[in-house]
């Protein structure tokens, strides 16, 4: 079957927390976050991105909202496929079929994922799909040369997955990915409250909190907040107030879990690459690169320079668009398909 939604030649990075779609000529056309809303009965789906996302948490018990791709892998194809039509659907204007299109996928992806993410847009109407791992992507975006003997150290730290990769000469030469990313640093947040405060937050309140009081290394000015939630024992919606040094305290695992991991991929390095990054750094990209001081607490550990890189949310998609728009010269970057 074939679904004539595509107009143009795109690049999607399907994250596990956004989606961001690029097209040829226009740029970014699509940022949402990468929800879905269903109905239980039919698994017709009801909403997907920002409007789904408002649903989260407020559904009645005919409606679910799920993120399908939970952890980088796809969680639920038949969801994800949905989400992925209807997103396209969403920026289409014409009946046309795209020719190209270019997805990035996690670098630690299983033949049968990648398999599913291609056929996903082959349903989708696209006649040819090219595949890119995520730290290259990044890599490109932040417009390394990519091609040079050179190594580069790319650390993306999503919603689910932290990538973190070597590049040199076209290609991964060591990687790691692991499930230890922004949803973990959210998800001990409210752990945080409900062990030391008896008190339940929401999921969205304490990525609130996270993004704005969270932080990996001590601040220049400590802040209190005061925090809303449910109390466990009486039941009653209660409020009280917390330091930015108790949130960093909350989220000191997933920081430290994410810093080891920079440091065993370090350890696994060529030392030849080992120099060149010595020589430029560490890049930190996606959205929980923008966690305050993380960047200097990654530093302080691995006695590295550390880079946040301009727009950290958007790098991959603009790698992913760099290569959709220029795909002969970047074809070495491209994850090679297995032919079944
Ligand atoms: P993915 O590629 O998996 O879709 P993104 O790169 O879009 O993920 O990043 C989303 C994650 O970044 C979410 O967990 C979000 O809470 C987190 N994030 C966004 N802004 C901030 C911030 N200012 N501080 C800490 N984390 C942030
Ligand atoms: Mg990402």
């Amino acid at each position: 079957m074939r679904f004539g939604f595509l107009s143009t030649d795109v690049a999607i990075d399907l994250g596990t927390a956004n989606t961001l779609i690029w097209m040829r000529d226009k740029g970014l056309v699509l940022n949402e976050p990468s929800i879905v809303a269903f109905d239980r009965t039919n698994k017709h789906i009801l909403a997907i991105g920002h409007e789904a996302q408002a649903m989260v948490g407020k559904t009645h018990r005919d409606i679910r909202t799920i993120r399908p791709l939970k952890d980088g892998v796809i969680a639920d194809f038949e969801i994800a496929e949905g989400m992925l039509r209807a997103f396209i659907k969403k920026i289409s204007l014409s009946w046309q079929p795209a020719r190209r299109v270019v997805i990035c996928v996690p670098s630690g992806i299983t033949e049968v994922e990648k398999r599913a993410v291609r056929d996903s847009a082959e349903h989708a109407g696209a006649k040819e799909v090219h595949l890119i791992a995520e730290p290259m992507a990044a890599a490109i975006g932040i417009g390394l040369d990519v091609h040079e003997p050179k190594g580069n150290l790319i650390v993306d730290i999503g919603g689910g997955t932290t990538e973190i990769a070597v590049i040199a000469l076209s290609g991964i030469v060591t990687d790691e990915s692991i499930r230890m990313a922004g949803d973990e640093m959210t998800n001990s947040i409210v752990q945080y409250f409900k062990r030391n405060h008896n008190i339940l937050i929401g999921e969205r309140t304490a990525e609130i909190i996270k993004c704005e009081v969270g932080s990996a290394y001590p601040l220049e000015q400590e802040v209190e907040i005061e925090v809303k939630g449910r109390d466990l024992i009486t039941g009653i919606p209660q409020s009280i107030t917390v330091s930015s040094i108790d949130i960093r305290e909350a989220l000191s695992e997933c920081v430290a879990t994410i810093v080891e991991s920079v440091r065993m991929l370090l350890e696994r390095t060529p030392p030849e690459l080992a120099a060149d990054i010595y020589d430029r750094g560490i890049m930190l990209s996606g959205g929980g690169a923008l966690l305050k001081g993380l960047d200097k607490r990654l530093s302080m550990e691995t006695t590295l320079t550390v880079h946040v890189v301009e727009d950290p949310l958007t790098a991959v998609v603009r790698g992913t668009g760099k290569v959709l728009e220029n795909l002969h010269h970047y074809m070495p970057c491209l994850i090679k398909s297995k032919r079944y």
